[in-house]
């Protein structure tokens, strides 16, 4: 179901955003507070609450998602020194923008586990 938050109106133009890698399905934006020298949120045009609402019939866009962030990472130099993925997942992990994104974070070293 569809729904509206601050991405939402990044899609759409009606708030600022530095918008680095578009296609038909999929955005990708500097994050406003960045974690990492490089530090990109790619989300579905689809708004989608979170990854635990994704459907089945959204396997394409899913796959369209985690290929944009390869090709941004690569774009920005990271592919050969390193980068992480995350999907925060509800509250409890951290979510606080419902509409379902990867953050690439790069540029530095990450530790793992994560906090
Ligand atoms: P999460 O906490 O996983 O839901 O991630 C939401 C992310 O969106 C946070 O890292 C915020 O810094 C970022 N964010 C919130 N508002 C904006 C905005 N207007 N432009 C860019 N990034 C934003």
């Amino acid at each position: 179901m569809s729904h509206e938050t601050i991405f939402t109106k990044i899609i759409r133009r009606e708030i600022p955003a530095e918008i680095i890698y578009e296609t038909e399905r999929v955005l990708a934006f500097k994050d406003i507070s960045p974690q990492a020298p490089t530090h990109i949120l790619i989300i579905p045009k689809l708004a989608i609450r979170n990854l635990s609402d994704a459907q089945p019939s959204e396997r394409d866009l899913l796959g369209d998602l985690l290929l944009a962030a390869a090709e941004v990472a690569k774009r920005g130099g990271l592919a050969e020194s390193g980068y992480r993925v995350v999907i925060n997942n509800e509250v409890g992990a951290g979510q606080t923008v419902f509409h379902l994104h990867l953050h690439l974070l790069g540029g530095r070293a990450l530790g793992w586990p994560p906090g």
